[in-house]
């Protein structure tokens, strides 16, 4: 708890201080520091500051710091020791809340900040046994994820954070990351270096060092590093930053013990030494005057006044508005207005400057207009007379080789193309026709089991939910998994290995006059897997309305989810050709996104694109481990579908078409709270071709879209009685049955449709809206209802226009 919590009388343990520079820097001063006792001694409502006893003097505190201040109180304590047995024996003469407090201040929070793609996922892995996504293309992770491990005697919550190149004010990334650092204080922040790519990596370091906060350096990608024959000094790059650099191989999990080490040393107080990034005689003079100003201004209590001076400088838009609110009269505002005016006035004068740092000479040229460019090369300035000094690139280094020679090929301006499509046929083929093999034999599993099951229960309610409800409805999504696998095991693979991030690159100039950005693509692709993370990963696209565009016609990927009702009824109506007509969906999925971004741009998403960077990661063998992982991990989610969602839609779906009961089966399937439902949006849908059961399965999918294929597997299933033949037998009612290898759901479905409908419903299960927990990610990303409303009612409307021109034309011409 907070030290601000304690009631008069009360007394605790202090186990950490939180807060910055000057604040800290008189608090522990003051006594405030691990392992002490404090009571307070007078703490009334509204009474500020608050009085405190500690080491047998009296302080006083205002409130808001005494919250940053955590402590540990001796009912803590006792309720922790009652809770865990596995603590350690107490130490002769030690109480329980000495030794709670002593566990508690063992705690190291630790935050991975690096550039996007340098490795941080991989050692977050490593160090925190966990399995979050590492792909080899920029904005992987996208939000924050914690992992909490024990080691060398501490425990460590890692925290591992999205990827930046800087920590201004111009992505929501770079906030995010900014904001972790301000507000949640970790004790150590770990810099994860990509050794291969220094330069652009250090100038993250460069204005992390700024923030003056304690740092650790992951030099990782060690292993290209030194297959590239570049030299680096490491030694002395470490005293240039001031700061322990630990090499490491994240992908292997090299040297991360070391690093582990090296963090408790630094966080018990060795081995870092807080330094200034010089930025030349004239930046550094105004730097100081405006930073003396807000440390006057009681601004060092949170943040380091040098970072926000510096900030101030580059007119950092969150950071101005944080001034403004501290500083009601505005002066820091004014008097940083009046170092820029000035320094652009003077810039003229200063086309050349020298900045030297550890002896080290560069040129700068700073005959800029404005200060913020003045700050940036200035810092370049600082990491090239950096590694002048300890790094030697060996120039004819073979590493790169390879990813240009293969670039050649899969970038070339026309063979990119075919390569592309290539890669997309083989993923789909395996997927589909492979993957139908074992779908087969989990299908006869099920069959199998629905039947065993069947006649070991007597004829009642009970064995029409676990046959008809259950049974029939998990299993009639469940035997996709192959399918699902396989198909992530693909994309996986291609994220890894960085052919994704050129897949991207070679669709910038299509996707470009869609309104749309090289880098909505990967997000896109994404959508194949699963519709929610794809929405997530446009955060990477910086450009606001790209990003909004890409959200709203992510929809018409089509995701893993609708895989079982394809596969249903295409085996169903086009066995022979399923895998085509399958590609074609996902095809026409495609066209469509381009399309509707087309139209979006120009009439309701307004704003223009900006330009971009895309970059293009040096090619990564992946790791067998990493990708059979993610494909797992998506399994596994898979899995947990069925288990709650899929599975309690297919009762809910059987208990609506079982009750009301009848004795007659006919009456009992025309009549059933199903039937009524469906009848009642049946007008609606009949356009399209679809009857009533048609109607309700959509509906159902709107939940998940493999509901869809649950309740037609509950809902043929359940009317299977109607024909009067027994449940356990159901694949003999149909006329196909002799064909061995068919899906039981499919030889019931003929009974119902026509090859016609069947087309018209793949179109609308492409086409119709999201799944709500895709609805509810577009809300979520876009900061608005509206987009998301707006998602369903275009999708919706799209889907219906295009099934009911597909069914009246096609009635029209068969
Ligand atoms: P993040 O974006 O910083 O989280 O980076 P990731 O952990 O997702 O890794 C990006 C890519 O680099 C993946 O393909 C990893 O397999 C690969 N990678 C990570 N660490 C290393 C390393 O030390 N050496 C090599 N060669 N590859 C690595
Ligand atoms: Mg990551």
């Amino acid at each position: 708890m907070l030290l601000s919590d304690l009631q008069t009388g009360e007394r605790g343990v202090v186990t950490r201080v939180a807060g910055h520079g000057a604040f800290r820097k008189r608090i522990i001063e003051m006594g405030f520091i691990k392992g002490v006792e404090v009571t307070s001694v007078l703490n009334a409502p509204l009474n500020d500051p608050i009085k405190y006893r500690i080491m047998n003097f009296e302080v006083s505190l205002r409130h808001s710091d005494a919250m940053k201040v955590e402590i540990v109180t001796p009912e803590e304590a006792e309720r922790e020791i009652a809770n865990h047995d596995d603590f350690r024996a107490l130490e002769a003469e030690e109480t329980t809340l000495q030794h709670i407090a002593k566990e508690r201040s063992r705690t190291i929070n630790v935050a991975l900040v690096g550039n996007p793609n340098c490795g941080k996922t991989s050692i977050f892995n490593v160090a925190a046994h966990a399995h979050e996504r590492v792909g080899n293309y920029s904005g992987v992770t996208v939000d924050e994820k914690v992992g909490t491990f024990k080691y060398g005697g501490y425990t460590f919550n890692l925290t591992d954070l999205p990827g930046t190149y800087s920590l201004s004010a111009y992505s929501p990334e770079e906030l995010y990351v900014r904001r972790h650092i301000l507000e949640k204080n970790p004790d150590i922040i770990l810099n994860v270096v990509d050794g291969s790519n220094l330069e652009r990596n250090l100038y993250l370091t460069t204005q992390l060092i700024d923030m003056d906060i304690t740092m650790v350096m992951a030099l990782n990608m060690y292993d290209e590093l030194q297959k590239s024959g570049d030299r680096l000094d490491i030694e002395q790059l470490s005293t240039l930053l001031g700061m322990p650099i630990v090499p490491t191989t994240g992908r292997s999990g090299q040297g991360i013990g070391s690093l582990f080490d090296k963090i408790i040393e630094v966080f018990e107080g060795g081995g870092y030494r807080h330094i200034h990034v010089n930025h030349g005689r004239y930046l550094e003079r105004h730097i100081k005057q405006l930073r003396t100003h807000l440390y006057e201004h009681g601004f060092s209590d949170e943040i380091s006044t040098r970072f926000l001076a510096i900030k101030l400088l580059e007119h950092d838009s969150q950071l101005e508005r944080y001034a403004a609110e501290r500083d009601p009269d505005g002066s820091a505002l004014q008097l940083r207005d009046q170092i820029a005016e000035g320094y652009k006035k003077g810039s003229g004068r200063r086309l050349v400057e020298n900045v030297v740092d550890n002896g080290h000479k560069v040129d700068v040229e700073s005959g800029h207009q404005d200060i913020e460019s003045a700050i940036t090369d200035a810092k370049y300035a600082f990491v090239r007379g950096a590694l002048a000094e300890c790094y030697v690139r060996n120039e004819k280094s073979t590493l790169h080789s390879l990813t240009d020679r293969l670039d050649s090929i899969v970038t070339h301006r026309w063979l990119g193309y075919p390569v592309f499509l290539l890669f997309m046929f083989v993923t789909f083929w395996c997927t589909f026709t492979l993957g139908a093999y074992p779908m087969d034999w989990i299908d006869g599993l099920f069959a199998w089991l629905g039947e065993r099951i069947g006649e070991g229960m007597s004829e009642g309610p009970w064995r029409s939910l676990v046959v008809d409800g259950i049974i029939a409805g998990v299993g009639s999504v469940l035997v996709f998994l192959p399918n699902i696998l396989i198909l992530y095991l693909f994309i996986s693979f291609m994220e890894d290995s960085g052919y994704m991030a050129r897949a991207a690159f070679i669709m910038d100039k299509l996707m470009h006059r869609m309104g749309l950005h090289g880098k909505s693509f990967i997000p896109m692709i994404m959508g194949f897997g699963c519709n929610v993370p794809a929405i997530m990963a446009t955060r990477t696209i910086e450009d606001r309305k790209s990003r909004l565009l890409t959200m709203l016609v992510i929809p018409m990927m089509s995701c893993s989810a609708r895989i079982p009702v394809y596969v249903i009824l295409c085996s169903a109506f086009f066995s022979t050709h399923a895998a085509y007509v399958i590609m074609g969906l996902y095809l026409l999925g495609m066209v469509m996104s381009v399309l509707m971004a087309k139209l979006f741009s120009r009439y309701f998403v307004k704003g223009d694109s900006l330009p971009f960077v895309m970059e293009l990661p040096p090619y990564r063998l992946p790791t067998a481990k990493a990708v059979l992982r993610h494909t797992w991990e998506k399994g596994k989610e898979y899995l947990k579908k069925m288990a709650t969602i899929i599975l309690g839609a297919s009762i809910i779906v059987w208990a609506l078409s079982y009750f009301p009961y009848h004795e007659d089966p006919k009456q009992q399937a025309e009549n059933s709270y199903m039937a009524k439902i469906g009848k009642t949006i049946e007008p609606a849908m009949r356009p399209c071709g679809f009857d009533w059961r048609q109607s309700v399965a959509l509906l159902s999918g709107v939940f998940a879209k493999e509901v869809v294929a649950s309740t037609m597997g509950v809902l043929y299933s359940t009317s299977d009685y109607s024909d009067g033949s027994d449940c356990s037998e159901y694949s003999e009612s149909s006329e196909y049955s002799e064909d061995a290898d068919d899906f039981r759901i499919a030889s019931l479905i003929r009974d119902h449709m026509t090859p016609l409908s069947a087309f018209s419903m793949l179109l609308f299960i492409l086409l119709y809206m999201p799944c709500l927990s895709t609805v509810v990610a577009i809300k979520n990303e876009s900061g608005r209802w509206k987009w998301a409303v707006f998602t369903m009612a275009y999708t919706i409307g799209l889907a219906w226009v295009v099934s009911a021109l597909v069914f009246q034309l096609g009635s029209l011409l068969l």
